[in-house]
This record gives structure tokens, C-alpha cells and sequence, in this order.
């Protein structure tokens, strides 16, 4: 760890706050807790980075493609912190890692292009992309890293530069992340602020930030764009998801139950788009719930550090009470635990994995986000229903459908409202295409070049044809 000290961050207060490790439930570490006022100065800086940083797009590609490698180089340092923080096993830290590097040099590779406009008319017009300035970034703490990094690329790779608020539960990774980058990057190109609200409430509304770009729930995502509104920022919201698998009569049951089983367990279920319900054939239905519960049995449940270990702790406290009182209501409203039902008698915020049937369909477990060890199997009587079901909550970020026959798995997915849909698995998302959520899932579309242009302003120079 001596090899990379997050720098110590200048802060008028000097407070700390402790960081608690969800395998024990104890505090590990700590991390400043800066004070709102704080951000003045820290927006000052990062505006007055932007005058260079934001001129010679060359020199900002060979600094994000250093800051890459200087990422990986130190992920034996960095993946074993997330852990702790966050909880996850190391090898889902260590793909953090990668997929952050991986991000850096995708976004060191996109450039914007000037684009001719033609309508006929004898003028020569063209669209050129000037950046927006310092821009904002608040992340929560299933994935401290790849989300912050989904924000930081595109956002630097345009020129702009950016403040970063990760998770008051996970922030000590994150600094080191940012430390690690910042010694390929100009100072205050790249600033982690940690605290506590109402610090990211400040940044989003700050007066200097001109883009805020937030991944988080619903509520706050709403409170996000009001405070934007204040100075009109630039607004992309990633928010929840409540993904649907359909299975289709002719699933191959124990073909598929490995992958579906992850898709819906990987990160202890905190995934956006994790499967959080399956809908199965109603002639299928206990073979699926049969499958499922006898790999959630199966699972190694422990902390992340320890090799074996394939699910971790619940990430906080908080949110392991919410897991608890959703499985409750269900199991109070005559669902059944398959498997698991319940949180585990040991220290630390462990759950065990849960398969629930026979779940009314208006349990919360089924209308909202879990986003937790436990998932809902339901019986539909015919496509229509399944279909109507998937589509029946107020999110809309991913969905799924499985079956052999892939033109009518296909066809089924085209029905689905929301960003993204896969045929035989789930959630396994292209650096390279749009991310969008529909109805309460989100605004505005990252990654890909969108995630590019999303953060660029277009600029458009007019010229007569004749001199
Ligand atoms: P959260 O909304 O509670 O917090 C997210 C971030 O916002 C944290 O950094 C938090 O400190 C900060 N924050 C809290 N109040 C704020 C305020 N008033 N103004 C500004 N910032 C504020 O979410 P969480 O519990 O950390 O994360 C879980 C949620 O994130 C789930 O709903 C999950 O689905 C969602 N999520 C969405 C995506 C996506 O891409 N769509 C990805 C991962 C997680």
C-alpha cells in the first residue's frame, strides 16, 4: 500500500469519519469529511486545470492512456481496499480494476469529429466540440470504481475536467484510484471530494459545475436535478433497475441456471441491472425454483478476501436492513424461502442467499429494487402475461429472455421497455454502446460515444462559400 498514498486532501476542517468493513461490521479505516464550503476552492481549481487541459487533445490521450497503466500496475493495491470497504470477492474487485482500465483507454481512443453541415444552402457550416468546463461526478457503492470510471474517461477524454463524490460507505479506494491516476494526469484535473450530505447536494448545484452526472436511486436522482437546475448544468441520471429473465417454454433448465444464477447474485445482487425477478412457464415452474435454490445452497458465503469465497457481505448496514424487511413482507404475505430467508448469525452484515416462490406479485420484493441476495421466481400462463409482468414497474433499465429458440427469444426481447436486452444472459454491457434507462431508470445516455459527446458542447462556425 506505501506505494500509493491517496494525497492527503487540503480541507479546512480536518474531520474524518470512519470506514467500516461489512465482512465484520467494524471500522478499518477512515476518510475526510469535508465540508461543503470546501468545494469553492476545490471548483476554483479544477476550473482554472481546465485552461490546459482542455487545449491539446493529444497530450490528453497519451495522459489517459499512462493513467491506464498506471491503474493496472496498481490493482494488487487497490482491489484488496474495495474489498474491504465494499465487501465483494477480490476477483470482482480485480475486474473493477480491469474494466476502469479498459475504460481509459477506450475513451483515450475517441475523438470527436468536426462535422460538416449541408442543407443546400452555399454556405460552408460545420460542427466542431469545445468542452463544457469542470464537471461533477456523484457515484454510489456497489461499483466505487467502474462507475466512477464510466463518468471520469468520457468526461477527461472530452477535456473537461472533474470533482468526484464516491459513496460515503466506499470511499478509500476511490481516492487511491484518483491518486494513482493523478500522477499521469495535470494537478486538479481529476479531485475526490468524501464526506457526508449535504456535499453532494452542494456539488450538484454548485455554480461552477456544468455538467453533473449521477448514478444512484430515483429519489436522490431527483434531488440531483433540482439542485442542477439551480445553474442550469447539464443533468445524465443512471438510476435503478428492477430487470426481468423471462424464460420461455423451451428453456433448457439446468443449461442456463449457472448464468441466471449469477446474473442475479454477482456483487451480493447489488447490481443496477441484476435479474431481481424471474418469470418462468408456469409447466417449468418448480424445475426453475428447484435449479436456483440448489445453487443458492451451494454458494460459498464469506468475506471477499478469503480465496473461495463467491458471495460477500451485504455492502452496509443500511441497506442489509432493507434486504431483511423486503424478504419479511414476502415471506409475511405467504411467499416461500426455497433457500435461505433470512441473514446469517455471524459479525458482519451477511445474508444468506435467498430463492423465493410462490411470491405474491405486489410484494415490494417484485414492484422495487432488492438489490440484495434475493430473488422472486413467478409463474406466468402465457407470453403476453410474462411479457405485461416484465414491463409492469416504474424502471426500465434491462431485461432478459431465455430459451432455445433465439428468433422467438428475440422477438420476445424486441417487447420489452427498457435500455438494453439480452438473449441468454444478462447485464454484459459493450464499452462501446449507449447506456440509457427508460421511465425511472434514467436521463440522458453514457457510454460509447454518447457518453463522449455527452459531455462535449457542440460549437458551429458558419462561412459563405464565396470569399
Ligand atoms: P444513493 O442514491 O443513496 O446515493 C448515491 C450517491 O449520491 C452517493 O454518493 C450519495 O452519497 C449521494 N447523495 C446522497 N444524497 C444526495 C443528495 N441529496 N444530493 C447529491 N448526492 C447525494 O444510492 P446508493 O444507495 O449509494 O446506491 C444504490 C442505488 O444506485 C440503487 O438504486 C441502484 O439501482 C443504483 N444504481 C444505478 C446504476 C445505473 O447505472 N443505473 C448503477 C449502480 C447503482
Amino acid at each position: 500500500m506505501a506505494a500509493h498514498r491517496p494525497r492527503r486532501t487540503p480541507q479546512a476542517s480536518g474531520r474524518r469519519f470512519a470506514v467500516l468493513d461489512p465482512a465484520t461490521g467494524e471500522p478499518f479505516d477512515e476518510a475526510p469529511d469535508q465540508r461543503p464550503e470546501e468545494l469553492d476552492a476545490v471548483v476554483a481549481r479544477a476550473q482554472e486545470a481546465w485552461r490546459g487541459w482542455r487545449t491539446d487533445p493529444v497530450a490528453r490521450s497519451t495522459a489517459l492512456l499512462a493513467a491506464a497503466d498506471a491503474v493496472e500496475a496498481a490493482g494488487p493495491d487497490i482491489a484488496p481496499l474495495l474489498t474491504r470497504e465494499q465487501g465483494k470477492p477480490l476477483a470482482e474487485s480485480n475486474a473493477e480494476i480491469d474494466r476502469t482500465a479498459a475504460r481509459l483507454r477506450y475513451f483515450a481512443g475517441l475523438h470527436p469529429r468536426p462535422q460538416p453541415l449541408t442543407d443546400g444552402r452555399p454556405v460552408r457550416s460545420e460542427i466542431r466540440w469545445r468542452s463544457l468546463g469542470p464537471v461533477a461526478a456523484i457515484v454510489p457503492w456497489n461499483f466505487p470504481l467502474q462507475l466512477a470510471s464510466a463518468k471520469f474517461a468520457p468526461a477527461l477524454a472530452a477535456g473537461n475536467t472533474m470533482v468526484l463524490k464516491p459513496s460515503p460507505f466506499t470511499p478509500l479506494a476511490t481516492r487511491l484510484l484518483a491518486s494513482v491516476i493523478s500522477t499521469a494526469l495535470p494537478e486538479d484535473v481529476l479531485t475526490v471530494v468524501t464526506g457526508h450530505e449535504p456535499l453532494g447536494a452542494r456539488l450538484a448545484s454548485h455554480p461552477g459545475i456544468r455538467h453533473v452526472t449521477f448514478t444512484g436511486s430515483a429519489p436522490t436522482g431527483r434531488a440531483v436535478a433540482a439542485g442542477a437546475a439551480a445553474s442550469l448544468a447539464r443533468v445524465t441520471l443512471e438510476l435503478g433497475g428492477n430487470d426481468a429473465a423471462v424464460l420461455l417454454e423451451d428453456v433448457e433448465v439446468e443449461r442456463i441456471a449457472d448464468r441466471l444464477f449469477w446474473a442475479a447474485f454477482r456483487n451480493c445482487g447489488q447490481v443496477c441491472m441484476a435479474v431481481k425477478r424471474v418469470y418462468a412457464p408456469a409447466r417449468l415452474y418448480s424445475d426453475v425454483v428447484e435449479a436456483l435454490a440448489q445453487r443458492a445452497k451451494d454458494t460459498v458465503v464469506g468475506p471477499g478476501l478469503d480465496p473461495g469465497t463467491q458471495l460477500g457481505p451485504v455492502s452496509n448496514a443500511p441497506q442489509l436492513a432493507r434486504v431483511e424487511s423486503r424478504t419479511a413482507q414476502a415471506l409475511a404475505a405467504g411467499a416461500r424461502a426455497v433457500a435461505g430467508g433470512h441473514r446469517l448469525d455471524r459479525p458482519g452484515y451477511f445474508h444468506a442467499p435467498t430463492i423465493l416462490a410462490d411470491v405474491p406479485p405486489d410484494s415490494p420484493v417484485v414492484t422495487e429494487e432488492q438489490f440484495g441476495p434475493v430473488l422472486p421466481v413467478l409463474p406466468y400462463g402465457n407470453l403476453d402475461e410474462a411479457v405485461e409482468a416484465a414491463n409492469g414497474t416504474g424502471f426500465g433499465l434491462g431485461g432478459s429472455v431465455w430459451g432455445t429458440d433465439t428468433d422467438l427469444a428475440e422477438a420476445v426481447a424486441g417487447r420489452l421497455d427498457c435500455g438494453t436486452a439480452w438473449i441468454n444472459h444478462h447485464a454484459e454491457l459493450s464499452l462501446a454502446q449507449p447506456f440509457a434507462g427508460v421511465k425511472e431508470s434514467g436521463v440522458g445516455v453514457a457510454g460509447g460515444p454518447w457518453g463522449l459527446y455527452g459531455n462535449l458542447r457542440p460549437f458551429v462556425v458558419h462561412r459563405p462559400e464565396e470569399a
